[in-house]
């Protein structure tokens, strides 16, 4: 598990955003990243603890990789999406 800093998410938007790949919702917090170019699937989670923000993913990245700069954009959008609910 990662965690998530401004810088490292920032670097890893910004190569998503070079790549492209989909991105689905499987849930909230799990999203499935598919690399259009390879076709090859991984799943990023995101976690909250203690105030901190963190995810994982199953590629073989070991910092903040674009699978997870890719699903964030989502995840923001399903977090709001849930905290209106709950209001
Ligand atoms: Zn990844």
């Amino acid at each position: 598990m990662l965690e998530i800093t401004k810088e490292s998410i920032e670097k890893a938007i910004e190569k998503a955003r070079i790549t492209k790949p989909k991105v689905k919702v499987l849930e909230f917090r799990r999203y499935a990243v598919t690399n259009k170019t390879t076709g090859a699937n991984y799943e990023v989670k995101f976690y909250k603890i203690s105030g901190k923000k963190f995810a994982e993913c199953d590629c073989k990245a070991t910092k903040i990789c674009y699978h997870i700069g890719a699903s964030i954009g989502a995840h923001i959008i399903e977090a709001e999406k849930m905290s209106r609910q709950t209001v």
